[in-house]
């Protein structure tokens, strides 16, 4: 029988470098909520005894895949496809595809890992799961996308169902590609079934999804600004990124009473201390390959900087991480300090760096890890199954006034965890050990596989 000890989770953590080799962002993943649940593993022997942590950093599944399709010019293309099937303990693997040039085995599993924490935290049965490619949609016709969606379908299909695994959306990856990809799957598999969400309207899609992410991220920064007695009112707000997820989070911030004072994308950042014009941005990236820079030429007052990491360098209260994965190292964590910023919010996965948390934490910074705040997408999108099972559809409100609910029990559940084990006020560690245990009783609960 195995028993916790001091190097207990070391030895797991240095067995998942040993067998995934080049895998940093996996790495880390997998580092940061290993060392945050230490706790819980140390007091529930049972837990040990099952080998539950070994088990869960293993994927149940990763398929990897060639997706040969032909561009304008007539020649062939070849990407790599990925679908990571990562823990099922709860219900149907669920995480969105990413379609970026950096996609690759260890971005997938970093993902998908986090997804299902993420997952477990909304309260709804959904199992974690991430797939995606190194196709790069930027610069693409509409008739090169569809053909890679076509081609990218005709292998996932196989290891994909309404109650077996169900993607979405994710950077590169919004309603035109999941349109291509739902229709490739209806055409292969001669069934109208709610296998994706992020669905347009008329297909079975949700009110409120596309916005989910954004608004869910700010009403759990809302509560936890509550808590500490602070809100949006008046706060000069920093967002990186300028996709879904941070130009929803820009409209729902706005609405709470903040000013968004800068935004980016992968080629700088503006500055608009008279608040960013968010339907301009919004107009403006509705091109995947337009830049942010062009917002300079109807706004003369404000100003492009070419630097996309910089971006915290400008002061504000309040920064919401929006973009990728590392996009907020210790420098910018140093930065945003410096100039008094009071509260982190995480829309993008994984975006603040080990030692940009670190930072945080010894500055008292309030800081909301995004498997806890980002987790309103995914939410939205099992409430987006829910609809399709029941043939129904809600209005806007409705979806809306669910999100906001799942988000502040998202809150409530993870400051719970942080203060049961001694850990009060430390979001991170709560929303690992809630998205947890969840996960961790239903392995238990269905024995060795
Ligand atoms: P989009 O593709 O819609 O947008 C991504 C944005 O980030 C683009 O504006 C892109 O700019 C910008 N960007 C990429 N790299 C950088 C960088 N290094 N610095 C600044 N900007 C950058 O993606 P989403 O908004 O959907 O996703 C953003 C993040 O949120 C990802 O981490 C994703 O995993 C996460 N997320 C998304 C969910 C969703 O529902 N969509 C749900 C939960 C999490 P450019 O145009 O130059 O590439």
């Amino acid at each position: 029988m195995k028993k916790y000890d001091a190097d207990y989770v070391s030895n797991i953590i240095a067995g998942v470098e040993k067998r995934n080799p080049g895998e940093p962002e996996f790495h880390q993943a997998v580092k940061e909520v290993l060392t945050s649940i230490e706790k819980v593993i140390e007091a529930r022997p049972d837990y040990v005894d099952a080998g539950i942590v070994e088990r869960i950093v293993e994927p149940e599944r990763f398929v990897q895949f060639r997706v040969a399709w032909v561009d304008d010019k007539g020649e062939v293309q070849v990407n790599r496809g990925y679908r990571c099937q990562f823990n099922s303990a709860i219900g149907p693997y669920k995480g969105g595809i990413r379609l970026h040039p950096s996609v690759n085995a260890s971005i997938i599993k970093f993902l998908g890992f986090e997804q299902i924490f993420k997952n477990s935290l909304t309260g709804l049965p959904m199992g974690g799961g991430k797939g995606g490619s190194d196709f790069d949609p930027k610069g693409k016709s509409d008739g090169e996308v569809m053909r890679f969606c076509q081609a990218f379908m005709n292998e996932l299909y196989r290891h994909i169902g309404a109650d077996t695994d169900v993607p979405a959306g994710d950077i590169g990856t919004g309603s035109r590609e999941i349109g291509y990809m739902f229709g490739q799957y209806k055409k292969i598999t001669n069934e109208f079934t709610g296998v994706l969400t992020g669905k347009a309207l008329p297909s079975g899609g949700s009110l409120a999804r596309p916005e989910a992410t954004g608004f869910g991220l700010c009403y759990f920064t809302d509560e936890m600004l509550k808590a500490a007695g602070r809100s949006f009112e008046g706060a000069k707000v920093v967002i990186s990124g300028s996709g879904n997820v941070a130009t929803f989070a820009a409209v729902k911030a706005t609405t709470l009473g903040g000013k968004v004072i800068a935004m980016s994308d992968s080629s700088g950042y503006i500055v608009d201390e008279n608040g960013v014009d968010i339907d301009l941005v919004m107009n403006i990236k509705k091109n995947r390959s337009a830049r942010i820079s062009e917002y300079v030429n109807t706004h003369k007052d404000a100003k492009f900087i070419p630097d996309c990491r910089a971006i915290w360098t400008v002061p504000c209260d309040i920064a919401l991480p929006c973009a990728t994965q590392n996009e907020l190292d210790a420098a910018g964590a140093k930065a945003l300090v410096k100039n008094g910023a009071f509260a982190v919010a995480e829309g993008a996965n994984m975006p603040s760096t080990p030692e940009a948390i670190e930072i945080f934490k010894e500055n008292k910074i309030l800081f909301a890890p995004a498997k806890a705040s980002n987790a309103g997408g995914v939410a939205t999108s099992g409430l987006e199954m829910s609809q399709n099972s029941l043939r129904l559809s809600w209005s806007f409100e409705e979806v809306d006034s669910r999100l906001h609910g799942i988000m502040v029990n998202i809150f409530k559940n993870a400051s719970e965890a942080a203060e049961k084990y001694g850990a009060k006020g430390d979001l991170v560690v709560g929303a690992n050990i809630a998205g947890f245990t969840k996960v961790a009783d239903a392995m238990l609960w269905q024995g060795i596989m």
